[in-house]
């Protein structure tokens, strides 16, 4: 029947579309189940309309005579009043009269007559277009995942694939730190510390959690040597225990509240640890060029669930369809989603976030370890809100639009610039982050909203199918004692999701490996997974360029600061015991 695959999917994010799309290509019959109304996930790009917004007739005289077709408020009323429309006629050719002769035509323009004229106004009406375009065209906010890293591989394939285009993300200007009342400029991945020592103090912490994050397997963090300690504290006690400086310590924590959407107290140090080798270090985590942030994709990141789904075939899909149970008792796995429908498959592929997984109820009982496993999961806290401006305020001072807020009372924790590639709709986009997120969540949205023009916003922590964002965050003592059971399939039950990434784990290029991993799984249990197969992915993975960015030499070789200050008092008290010596001599 429809509702049998070899295969069900649950969760139609880039993991399972993935898994989806690998499986079905294998010439397997899949099925995707997705919760809400749409695909993507946590990505979800939305149309906004940019300021100046001219596409739309406000002003349409209904005494007028022609009515286009993206009129939308006459259309509207044509409806509500019960009125026929009928297309003006163009079905017969139109004349051109120039140079006392009539000429026929069908396009838009009329004939410019030889080569070059034709390539002359050619050129003009696409100048006019781009130059209107400039004037407040409708632009895509991704209210979810925007940006693409440098060595995020997969997701850069699909982007080519699909025929998508990207863009830098704005870091041409200067960057802005605000720190005791006071904004600076910078222009490296971390906000400037201040005074010597503690750029000291911030460069050896950064360099110590560099070397720490080399200890940490990809595939398994677990067996790190230092594992059980690292896994037993806070990153803030890691934090509390290395860095001596105020300033020191809130870069350093900064790092992990942007990235994590948590509080530092709040996460298990060998998770960062683990978070950051995926990602490729401290320095590409953090940096825009030839990091994490380096691209956006022009029209959003939504568009690569809709290439994927495309792929797949959308009869394939089945939207509004919460998963509330999966038994596998029987000789075949049957899925129970909300509203009654029943599902039929050989295997199945979990890929929701590991959180929202206890919203499932399994048949037989989850192994012990997975059911513990799935209720120490809890996700980031984040908001990312879209201020719409008239003009790029902060270009024309000289400033990227990337702000970093290092003060107490304000709700908003960076900024970045999230204008249209061509620097139409101006905008820039806020994150609001783990306690402030929380403190901003028991807020109205005008409270919220501090500017009169056009503001988007959208708070993750309230979505009941992702409950949280950007990804887990796992507390001290859980990577240690479940880690093992994160890929584990439970029979014929496999889990994918970012969450279960060891590349880049938490973002969409994550989400993506997963995928391919579940599929994998999938196929070599159904003796379906070649040798090409294994090969082509060792062929891609060969390819990839390693990272540029990381420490200058002068960073790699600066003291730390106690190193400094022992070494400083030494000099300063062989100089004082030598002095007098000296003076004895004259
Ligand atoms: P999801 O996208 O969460 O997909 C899981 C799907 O399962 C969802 O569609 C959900 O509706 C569905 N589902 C849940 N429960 C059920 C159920 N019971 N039955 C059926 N379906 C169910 N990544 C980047 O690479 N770059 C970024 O700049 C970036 N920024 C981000 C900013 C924000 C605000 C957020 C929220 C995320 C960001 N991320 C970023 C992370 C990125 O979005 C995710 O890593 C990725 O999209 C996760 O994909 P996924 O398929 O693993 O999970």
């Amino acid at each position: 029947s429809e509702n049998d695959a070899d295969v069900i999917v649950i969760g139609a994010g880039l993991s399972g579309l993935t898994t989806a799309r690998k499986l079905h290509q294998k010439g397997l019959k899949v099925l995707v189940l997705e919760a809400r109304d749409r695909l993507g996930g946590r990505t979800h790009t939305v149309q906004v309309k940019g300021k100046n917004n001219n596409g739309k007739p406000t002003t349409a005289d209904l005494g007028a005579a022609y009515i286009g077709s993206t009129q939308w408020r006459v259309l509207k009323l044509v409806e509500e009043f019960g009125l026929k429309t009928y297309p003006t006629n163009e079905r017969e050719d139109l004349l051109y009269f120039e140079k006392n002769k009539w000429k026929r035509f069908t396009s838009v323009f009329p004939p410019a007559g030889d080569l070059l004229s034709w390539l002359d106004t050619n050129h003009a009406l696409r100048l006019i277009e781009e130059m209107t375009a400039q004037n407040g065209k409708p632009t895509t906010a991704d209210l979810g995942a925007a940006y693409i890293g440098s060595t995020q591989w997969r997701v850069l394939k699909l982007v080519e694939e699909f025929g998508l285009k990207t863009y830098p993300t704005n870091e041409r200007e200067d960057l802005l730190y605000f720190e005791k009342n006071k904004w600076k400029r910078f222009t490296s991945v971390f906000p400037p510390a201040g005074d010597l020592l503690s750029w000291l103090d911030t460069n050896h912490a950064l360099r110590l959690i560099e070397e720490m994050t080399a200890q940490v397997p990809m595939d398994t963090p677990w067996t790190a040597p230092k594992a059980a300690e690292w896994d037993r504290m806070t990153f803030r006690q890691f934090i509390e225990k290395t860095v001596w400086t105020k300033a020191g310590r809130f870069i350093v924590e900064d790092t992990v509240r942007l990235n994590n959407a948590v509080d530092p107290h709040e996460v298990s140090l060998l998770f960062v640890l683990w978070y950051l080798k995926t990602a490729g270090g401290i320095h590409m985590i953090n940096a825009t060029e030839g990091g994490a942030q380096e691209r956006k994709i022009v029209g959003g990141t939504q568009q690569l669930s809709l290439g994927l789904a495309q792929r797949i075939g959308h009869e394939n899909i089945l939207l509004n369809q919460p998963v509330v149970k999966i038994d596998q008792t029987g000789s075949d796995v049957i899925v129970y989603a909300i509203g009654g429908k029943i599902f039929k498959s050989q295997h199945v592929v979990v890929t929701t976030p590991l959180s929202i997984q206890s919203q499932i109820s399994f048949a037989p009982e989850l192994p012990p370890g997975r059911n513990q496993l799935i209720q120490r999961v809890p996700m980031g806290c984040v908001m990312k809100a879209f201020v719409y401006y008239d003009t790029p305020f902060w270009k024309e001072n000289g400033f990227c639009g990337s702000a970093n807020i290092n003060d107490e009372d304000s709700l908003v924790n960076y900024t970045m610039d999230n204008s249209n590639c061509d620097g139409s709709s101006p905008a820039l986009v806020a994150f609001i982050v783990a306690q402030n997120a929380r403190k901003a969540a028991q807020m109205t949205q005008e409270q919220r909203k501090s500017h009169p023009i056009n503001y988007v916003e959208k708070d993750w922590s309230s979505e009941q199918y992702s409950g949280g964002c950007y990804c887990l965050a796992l507390p001290p003592g859980v990577l240690t004692s479940f880690g093992e059971i994160l890929r584990k399939p439970v029979d014929r039950v496999f889990f994918a999701g970012t969450e279960t990434a060891t590349d880049w784990l938490g973002y969409m290029e994550g989400a993506i490996q997963s995928g391919e991993r579940a599929a994998q799984q999938v196929l070599r249990t159904k003796g379906m997974l070649t040798e090409e197969d294994i090969l082509e992915e060792e062929r891609e993975a060969n390819a990839r360029k390693l990272p540029r960015i990381g420490f200058t030499f002068f960073e790699r070789h600066a003291p730390s600061l106690p190193t400094f200050l022992i070494v400083a008092a030494a000099t300063a008290l062989g100089v004082a015991s030598i002095w007098p010596t000296y003076l004895l001599r004259l």
